[in-house]
């Protein structure tokens, strides 16, 4: 037996996967990976997949880079980890003055949490309890976008709209007001973004309008609806959306979790509308994709709202065990180092022209309605019907046909639904992003060839069957 095949055999009798029907492992391989080096992943049999995807949206300078590694193996002599309640030290304190400097100006304070979802909540619960704290208990109700994703916890999930994660959950989720996203796919023929996303604002600044006096904020992904397909819009909605939310007396809660740092183009996708969130909650690339943690950042309003002598019971007691841990900070820090000292942000542009350069081809493919880019984060939606945009049935799978192809060939393309995506580390090659592009062209051809099932009867015509 091959030592693939021996792991994936030990992970199976134990091990429960992250958003993964467990059935699908009857015939679809699990690949257990051995090591890591910049964009290449390598299993235990050998074979090398180029991580189109960042490991899930996390890794911006590569799998095992020594500067991140230096830096956390010379923290972990220094102090592991203390409690951050009554304790500090150098590195979240160090963090935290970065991040701050970094960001847009008016956030002025650091709160952590150990994921992106246990963020959002922080958000979440700040906004509220600000209101709160000044006497307006009626403000409790959150705004939020058609198509949005905010993690997985009930009150991200309350926030979110991705049907196939909330769906089941529905009776436990919070009461949200849902307004339709300024997502371009669907734009009517010859608008542009700019004037789409500035139509469907009209929706939003309804909704505020009617319902501002119940509302503690608005919370959105900037400019790329990730884990919803990526789908993209333009800035302008979210310098309406700043406008409006300082007008109605509404907070902002900007989900820079996917989209910071770097990935949009600039450091962060606020800075392409020029406005400042009261929330900005980030997660993800923060450690270079090597340890959870969140950081929202909020204003020194925020922050004045809470501060007071203890018997007011106005103090923020929320708290999660790891909160800060030194390691996760060092990979920050060092992250932050490569971002400065590499110039990545201008080096980028680069990358993401070739990025589009090597994709270009796609437009015409009969079955893809769009290639769309923002920045670093290029998608490839699929359709059954080009010109009216039917989607494939979803029970078809057509993006895992992607995927396992992707995988024969030393790709890892993790495609969304029917959306084949790239979201590559920035230490990835010209050279490596035409490769994915050919693998990809390569997938969807194949992908346009054979609806995939791994669920598919058995009695099913062999070209409905699972691929090679
Ligand atoms: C991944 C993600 C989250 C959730 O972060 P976790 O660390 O997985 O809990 C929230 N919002 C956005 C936009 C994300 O992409």
């Amino acid at each position: 037996m091959s030592l693939n095949a021996d792991w994936m055999q030990r992970d199976l009798a134990v091990l429960w996967h992250p958003c993964t029907q467990m059935k699908d492992h009857e015939r679809l391989p699990l690949i257990p990976i051995r090591r890591g080096e910049g964009v290449w992943l390598e299993d235990f049999d050998g074979k090398r997949y180029l991580d189109a995807v960042s490991s899930w949206w996390v890794n911006v300078f590569g799998h095992a880079n020594p500067r991140i590694n230096a830096r956390i193996k010379a923290q972990v002599d220094q102090l592991e980890h203390v409690m951050l309640a009554g304790f500090s030290h150098r590195p979240v304190i160090e963090l935290s003055e970065r991040l701050v400097a970094i960001t847009p100006p008016g956030l002025e304070r650091v709160f952590y949490a150990d994921n992106g979802s246990s963020g959002i909540e922080v958000a979440l619960k700040m906004s509220f309890h600000y209101w709160r704290n000044g006497g307006r208990t009626e403000k409790k109700r959150f705004v939020t976008l058609t198509n949005s994703y905010h993690g997985e916890t009930v009150a991200a999930m309350s926030v979110g709209d991705v049907a196939l994660f909330t769906d089941t959950y529905k009776p436990l989720l919070l009461d949200t007001l849902k307004v339709p996203s300024p997502d371009c796919y669907l734009r009517p023929e010859g608008v542009s973004w700019e004037e789409h996303s500035r139509t469907l604002f009209a929706h939003m600044e309804q909704t505020l309008a009617e319902h501002h006096g119940e509302i503690a904020a608005v919370i959105v992904e900037p400019l790329i609806q990730g884990a919803g397909g990526m789908r993209m819009y333009h800035p302008i909605y979210l310098r309406l959306l700043r406008e409006a939310c300082d007008r109605h007396g509404v907070h902002l809660i900007l989900d820079e979790i996917a989209v910071g740092f770097g990935r949009t183009g600039t450091m962060f996708a606020c800075e392409q509308a020029g406005i400042a969130p009261d929330f900005l909650v980030l997660s993800k690339a923060l450690t270079g994709g090597y340890l959870p943690m969140a950081a929202v950042l909020t204003t020194d309003d925020v922050y004045q709202a809470f501060y007071a002598d203890y018997a007011t019971l106005r103090a923020f007691l929320h708290s999660h065990t790891y909160t800060g841990n030194p390691l996760a900070c060092a990979a920050a820090l060092a992250t932050l180092d490569i971002f400065r000292d590499d110039e990545v942000i201008e080096k980028n542009k680069a990358l993401a022209a070739r990025m589009a350069q090597a994709t270009e081809h796609l437009k015409d493919h009969p079955q893809v309605a769009e290639v769309r880019q923002t920045g670093m984060a290029l998608a490839i939606e699929m359709v059954q019907d080009k010109p009216s945009k039917t989607p494939y049935p979803w029970q078809e799978r057509r993006g895992l046909a992607v995927y396992r192809h992707a995988l024969s060939r030393g790709a890892l393309l993790r495609p969304l639904g029917s959306v084949v995506y790239f979201l590559p580390p920035y230490v990835i090659t010209p050279e490596q992003i035409d490769f994915l592009a050919e693998v990809a062209t390569e997938g969807i051809d194949f992908a346009t060839r054979s609806a995939v099932s791994v669920a598919m009867p058995a009695g099913a015509p062999a070209e409905f069957r699972d691929p090679g």
